[in-house]
């Protein structure tokens, strides 16, 4: 056994399937007011986008990325994915943002409390399930539709539907996240990390069948900042029985994927990544430009036309 790699500071990026990327785009700049800092294409099938919404810098922890398949049916949230994504928002901010989702008539629910957090859940126009969460301050927020005070700061965490919770809480565990003891009103487990963002993993057990489409998530990042922490990692993970991806160049990080809370065939569990901090979303287009023409990895460069002709225009203009 290789010796202990240092503990996952918390979530990198979460990726979710989405239908029409035009009401993709306006919901996840114009309502929530991220940024859009990468427009790209799926890299495993190039016909599609690749939409990266995140704070003013593209932060670790901040990014929300999205698949809008085209035809793709309505999916089910069920065991073995992300059942939550959750956003932080400042203290004393969900007022602001009640009266932004009823104006905007943005579906959602009244706030809760849980372990002592201000929650506000609410869905995306797919029906993807998510929260504004109010706490500490972090990241660097985009200001450009929603005002400094009550702007999204990146993830707070995410909720993991199981239907056993035992193994994804000892993966957990091995990954440096600890439980967190307080009040939910559900039977969720909390465990958290030591990062300043998307440091919430709650486990909620459930035997709901899930199905993938559009409205669910895909799979969830988690940060190993540098690539000697990645490799240490995929080492201990196949140390414990789990069967980790080769690392894989994603141009703005170095991915290694695995199915997470069971070690047997790599089947089922929710699929995990590890993703790393470099080289980032500024690799390929300045800071002051991120998100403002198509990007494509060099090895699809000589087929920008084709994918250009296949993708649906996306009009950014407000
Ligand atoms: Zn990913």
């Amino acid at each position: 056994m290789t010796s202990t790699p240092p503990p996952i500071p918390g979530i990198h990026h979460v990726t979710c399937i989405a239908g029409d990327p035009q009401e993709n785009y306006e919901f996840y700049t114009d309502t929530l007011g991220l940024r859009l800092v990468k427009r790209s294409v799926n890299q495993d099938d190039p016909t599609t986008y690749h939409l990266f919404y995140a704070d003013a810098e593209g932060s670790p922890g901040s990014s929300m990325t999205f698949f809008p398949w085209e035809g793709m049916q309505s999916g089910r949230v069920g065991a073995g994915q992300v059942s939550t994504t959750a956003f932080r928002v400042p203290e004393g901010s969900l007022d602001f943002w009640l009266d932004r989702f009823e104006e905007q008539g943005v579906d959602h629910d009244a706030p809760v409390k849980r372990f002592g957090e201000r929650v506000l859940p609410f869905r995306d126009p797919d029906g993807l399930p998510l929260e504004l969460v109010e706490g500490p301050d972090a990241g660097v927020p985009w200001t450009e539709s929603v005002p400094e005070e009550a702007a999204i700061r990146g993830f707070h965490g995410v909720a993991l539907a199981v239907r056993d919770v035992g193994p994804t809480a000892e993966l957990l565990r091995t990954m440096g996240y600890t439980e967190v003891d307080g009040e939910a009103a559900d039977d969720r487990t909390r465990f958290e990390s030591s990062g300043d963002l998307g440091a919430v993993v709650d486990l909620v057990p459930t035997d709901r069948e899930g199905t993938q489409g559009y409205g669910t998530v895909h799979h969830v990042a988690f940060r190993t900042p540098t690539d000697e922490d990645q490799a240490a990692w995929r080492d201990s993970l196949t140390d414990l029985g789990f069967q980790p991806t080769p690392v894989i160049d994603r141009e703005w990080f170095h991915s290694v994927y695995f199915r997470g809370g069971t070690r047997e065939a790599n089947t089922g569990g929710v699929l995990f990544e590890l993703a790393t901090h470099e080289p980032g979303y500024t690799v390929d287009e300045p800071l002051d430009e991120l998100g403002s023409s198509l990007v494509l990895p060099p090895k699809f460069e000589s087929m920008r036309s084709q994918i250009e002709a296949a993708l649906q225009p996306l009009s950014t203009d407000d």
